[in-house]
């Protein structure tokens, strides 16, 4: 099945973040995409605001990460306080990242900088068109839209992803549900301008013993997007307002002059999960396959992260080179990833909402002199940054099992060019993996039997710093890089058909 090739488009059923990742990185590898989304205009909401350094990473070969930082603040750290005093600072410019940092920008201006790298792309969302119905068999798929008031449509696709959010009906019409809890914590949010004391380059979590955990996230200009617990027992009508939001940062010890207003909530958090990512000819990505809570900032960034796993593998199915292996494999590495974030935001969750006064005391204590060490806090930034993010655990990855493994992010420097490489993908060569030979400790290089769709570096320096990275300077070898920017293949000197191996498993049989 997965070896069709067909001209028709291929088509993304909504215009979030997911989507417009989706539909850059297809449309920048030469795949004809249409996007469509029932909303007539972009949201106003600015619902999720940050963008964490691996996303950024990875979206530097995308083309958007200049817009994006021109659009929102970096934020190197976290701060904890207690009872108005500061107790901790984790900070996050310590991960191995190009760009160690967490970039704070309303989600608004995020889809606004997506939407215009598609236009320049030569791409533009279809507006007022929603999915009402899909079937497909082992040829395509057969979507039915509707156009506002200007009738259906029957569209032919070889292939259709649900990037249709959290209510999502693609997911709905292949059968899949959310499975997870569905009764979870109240939250008060809101984003204002505000003056405020803290500093302006650190997110706040502000702890107390009498009530759940407040934050504050400093945003651009003098905006700020503030976030409350609701404890039990608060009035269930009660309208969200800023007075409240004032009042409820002032319960945990934080002072704020709030102003202005631009979008105040409340809201409750659900956990959950799909049980499969691809059904068939259709994929789910972003908040259709996997919501949770807000505590970290991890949904947006997981789903955008979905998009880009999932766009090179069916760019090289739309070319009918793609393996069902390699299909699957979008499940196969994403949905740990989305499992593991529900996990942890969970916790983070919980953590601050604890119900007791005696447990938060105890919190904060414990939280003081754990975040005192070195070691915690680099953990928590890790986590936080998404830099533990892996597919070794994936079938189509291989490699050592040294420091490095097949399955882990490359992390480019400057002069290894790898992100220059998957950058500039051309119509040509849209899905190609980028191949590092390191040379053995005498300086011969090794060979190796190579397929045509990795492109090899040379350079000494580039060559030996991978060389470093992944563990091979003693043995000298092979590394691919997979259009993702995460490694595919790790081969010593020895393995000299292990490139074949691993693109007979990702390439369609016969293509
Ligand atoms: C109130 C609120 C606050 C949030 N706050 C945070 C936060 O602080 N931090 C955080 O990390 N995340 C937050 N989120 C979650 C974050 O917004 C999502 O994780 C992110 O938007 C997911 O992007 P997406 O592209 O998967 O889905 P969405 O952004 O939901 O986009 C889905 C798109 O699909 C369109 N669509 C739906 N059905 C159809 C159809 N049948 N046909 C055509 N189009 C359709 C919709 O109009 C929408 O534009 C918040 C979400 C909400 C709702």
């Amino acid at each position: 099945m997965a070896a069709t090739s067909a001209s028709a488009p291929i088509l993304i059923v909504g215009a979030g973040p997911v989507g417009l990742v989706l539909a850059i990185d297809l449309m920048r590898r030469g795949v004809p995409v249409r996007i469509i989304d029932s909303l007539a205009a972009p949201t106003t909401e600015s619902r999720a605001i940050v963008i964490h350094a691996r996303t950024l990473d990875q979206l530097e070969a995308v083309g958007v990460v200049e817009g994006l930082i021109a659009a929102g603040v970096k934020t190197s750290g976290v701060q904890l306080h207690a009872d108005g005093k500061r107790i901790a600072r984790v900070p996050l410019d310590t991960v191995a990242s190009r760009h160690p940092f967490t970039l704070t920008t309303a989600q608004t201006e995020t889809e606004r900088v997506l939407a215009e790298r598609l236009g320049q792309l030569g791409g533009k969302v279809e507006r007022g068109v929603t999915l009402i119905g899909l079937e497909q068999d082992e040829a395509a798929v057969r979507a039915s839209v509707r156009h506002g008031d200007n009738g259906e449509e029957r569209i032919t696709t070889p292939w259709l992803i649900g990037t249709d959010g959290a209510h999502s009906g693609v997911r709905q019409a292949t059968g899949q549900k959310l499975e997870g809890t569905f009764q979870g914590e109240s939250f008060l949010m809101g984003d204002v301008d505000a003056d405020f004391d803290y500093d302006r380059g650190s997110f706040h979590i502000f702890l107390s013993p009498s009530q759940p955990a407040a934050l504050l996230f400093p945003m651009a200009g003098r905006r700020a997007r503030l976030f409350a617990d609701i404890p039990e027992g608060t009035d269930v009508d009660r309208k969200p307002s800023a007075e409240w939001l004032r009042e409820a940062l002032a319960a945990r010890g934080a002072h704020l002059k709030i102003e202005a207003p631009h979008w105040v909530t409340r809201f409750q958090i659900h956990h959950g999960q799909v049980l499969r990512y691809r059904i068939g000819r259709v994929f789910l990505a972003g908040d259709a396959a996997h919501v949770h809570s807000p505590a970290g900032g991890q949904g947006m960034n997981t789903g955008m992260q979905d998009a880009l796993n999932l766009s090179w593998k069916l760019a090289l199915a739309y070319r009918g080179r793609a393996s069902d292996v390699l299909l699957d494999s979008y499940h196969d590495e994403r949905h740990p990833v989305a499992a593991h974030a529900i996990t942890f935001t969970d916790k983070l969750t919980k953590v601050g909402t604890l119900g007791s006064g005696l447990l938060r005391e105890m919190r904060n204590q414990a939280m003081k002199y754990a975040l005192m060490l070195p070691v915690s806090q680099h953990a928590i930034a890790n986590e936080i940054e998404e830099q533990n993010v892996n597919y070794r655990a994936s079938p189509i990855v291989a490699g050592t099992d040294g420091h490095a493994q097949g399955g882990d992010f490359l992390r480019d420097v400057p002069e290894l060019a790898v992100t220059g490489v998957l950058q500039s993908a051309d119509v040509a060569e849209a899905v190609r993996h980028v191949g590092i030979v390191v040379p053995k400790p005498d300086g011969a290089l090794p060979s190796f039997d190579l397929p045509a769709g990795i492109e090899v570096v040379t350079g000494d320096d580039v060559t030996r710093e991978v060389g470093k990275q992944v563990g091979l300077t003693r043995t000298g070898g092979f590394v691919a890089v997979r259009p993702d920017g995460y490694i595919g293949l790790i081969a010593t000197a020895t393995e000299a058909d292990a490139a074949r191996r691993y693109w007979r498993r990702i390439e369609a049989a016969g293509a």
